[in-house]
């Protein structure tokens, strides 16, 4: 099977050789993707021309009410998805929900929030300053969907979710989407957006697809342009400096890898509701994608003397993983997408050994084919975390968490900041003053910041699972972009213009928009 592009409302086949998308299970090729030849220019051109108008031509209802279309047309086919995910991602049942249901989530709630926005299709500031000593000239800002596309580079890990959440703030922003699956894992976004095509919901230029290499969007970004990428921190510098984004004043946000971590307050000791909770967390950072999360918890901030009682929990529960082939109902843990994947994982387990001990290892199942993709899960401990820097630097994306024990909160406030910046951070306290000094003090190094304790209680959504309401991504070492977080998400595809006029002027162009402080 080759998977095609959807370039200017066509779909066309590349003509070289193409990259295999390959069983994780088996190691066997399932597909190939390939975009030699696509004129890439041309359909950038035409999804700024075409898609662009007929987007800028509706409000923000119209627009809501096609994420809806795209997530019924979705929600019809999501039987064949899960497979997919299954087959190419090596997701279990569960990890298949968190990607397609998750894409399909955030699309219906960008379509519940566009239609309260009504027939508008721009953004109004309230506050009006006057800025002439007669009251007839002031200044109001309004906020209007840029005329370019908003081409989108997507991680491996997430081919559903990462789509369809970037294609829900552009196409609710009025700006085109050119999307562009990480090529690994290319087959589910291939089958969706297929099959959104086929259903014929999407106006056409407002949706392009470009299944392989993604070096032909880089070289074709002009102005008005927006890259948002999710990936490597290496893809994403490499993108940011690129001579054409760079010259062309193409914005650029980047959702890079982080080493998050969660910190267990001096209260979570063993026998509470706390430490159960922040070990049901921890057991979710193995299980869940087989840790292929960029939220996922890599660190554990945990009190010495809490230290040991906690390894002891997550071991016990690491003894009863299932481990396995993702199509069988009962396994936890399925594999890591393929081969170079493993060995990454494995290569980066041993560098945090130079500074840690290996606590645990759940083994795996016998009779693997040497071309699957697995790797046992990890639990490390790393006793001088002052004095560490590669427990600290280094993501392994794949089922390892290290633990590290901390003497007090001053230190357990620097090792949580010791990763320069992460995407989420969670706290497992009751202790009020504890909580909002964490807020106080590591806010700045967060995207988000998840407090669970004796109220909160199982009531959370957890720490991975990153919910369209809030914001996504995280300062310096996770790339500094801003995704998501409401109407919030809409910004980066959007410009603020300062209207100077009279107050009839201003009054008319209010009505037009939407009030709103983005
Ligand atoms: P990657 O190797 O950096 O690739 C990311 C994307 O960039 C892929 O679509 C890749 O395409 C594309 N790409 C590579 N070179 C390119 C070029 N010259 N021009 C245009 N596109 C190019 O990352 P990955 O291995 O897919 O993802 C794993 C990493 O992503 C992890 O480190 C994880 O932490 C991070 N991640 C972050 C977030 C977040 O929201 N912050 C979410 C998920 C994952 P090809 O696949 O075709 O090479």
């Amino acid at each position: 099977m080759r998977l095609e592009c959807f370039v200017s409302n066509a779909w066309v086949t590349g003509s070289g050789e193409g990259r295999p998308l390959i069983n994780p299970v088996t190691g066997s090729e399932i597909a190939r993707a390939d975009a030699t030849g696509v004129d890439v220019a041309a359909a950038m051109n035409y999804a700024r021309s075409i898609g662009g108008a007929a987007l800028r031509a509706m409000s923000f209802a119209q627009r809501g009410a096609l994420l809806n279309d795209i997530a019924g047309v979705l929600i019809a086919n999501r039987e064949g998805y899960e497979q997919t995910a299954c087959q190419n991602s090596g997701n279990t049942k569960t990890d298949a929900s968190v990607d397609i249901d998750g894409g399909i989530a955030t699309l219906k709630y960008y379509a519940r929030l566009a239609k309260g926005l009504g027939d508008a299709t721009c953004f109004v500031e309230e506050t009006r300053d006057q800025l002439a000593r007669d009251p007839v000239f002031f200044a109001q800002h309004v906020m209007t969907g840029r005329a370019g596309v908003a081409v989108q580079i997507n991680a491996f890990n997430f081919p559903s979710w990462g789509l369809w959440e970037k294609v829900a703030v552009a196409t609710l922003a009025g700006v085109p989407s050119v999307a562009k699956p990480a090529t690994a894992t290319a087959l589910l976004s291939y089958q969706m957006v297929k099959d959104v095509v086929d259903a014929g919901v999407v106006p056409a230029g407002v949706l392009t697809l470009i299944c392989g290499s993604g070096e032909a969007l880089l070289d074709s970004v002009t102005t008005m342009d927006s890259i948002a990428f999710t990936g490597s921190a290496a893809t994403g510098e490499m993108i940011s400096s690129h001579p054409v984004v760079r010259t062309s004043g193409a914005r650029v946000t980047i959702e890079a890898d982080s080493v998050n971590a969660t910190l267990l307050g001096p209260d979570a000791v063993a026998g509470t509701p706390l430490f159960d909770l922040a070990v049901r967390e921890v057991v979710r950072a193995f299980c869940t994608k087989a840790g292929q999360l960029c939220t996922n918890i890599r660190r554990v901030l945990v009190p010495r003397e809490i230290h040991d009682d906690f390894a002891a929990a997550v071991k016990s529960k690491m003894e009863e993983f299932v481990i396995g082939d993702p199509a069988d109902a009962t396994t936890q843990v399925g594999p890591l997408i393929n081969m170079a994947q493993r060995d990454e994982a494995e290569e980066k387990i041993s560098q945090l050994l130079r500074e840690c001990v290996e606590l645990a290892r759940a083994d795996l199942p016998e009779g693997l084919n040497e071309k699957s993709s697995f790797v046992a899960p990890r639990l490390l401990s790393c006793s001088d975390p002052a004095s560490a820097s590669i427990v600290h630097g280094v993501e392994v994306f794949g089922p390892c968490v290290t633990l590290l024990a901390y003497k007090d909160l001053d230190q357990a406030m620097c090792l949580a900041a010791a990763a320069e910046g992460s995407l989420a951070l969670s706290a497992f306290t009751n202790d009020a003053t504890l909580q909002v000094g964490i807020a106080a003090q590591l806010g700045a190094w967060h995207g988000r910041i998840l407090f669970v304790d004796d109220t909160v209680g199982r009531n959370h959504t957890g720490h991975s699972i990153v919910m369209p309401q809030c914001v996504h991504g995280g300062p310096g070492r996770a790339g500094g972009g801003e995704e998501l977080g409401g109407l919030r998400g809409l910004r980066f595809h959007m410009q603020r213009t300062a209207i100077q006029g009279s107050p009839d002027m201003l009054d008319r162009l209010q009505a037009a928009g939407v009030v709103a402080q983005l």
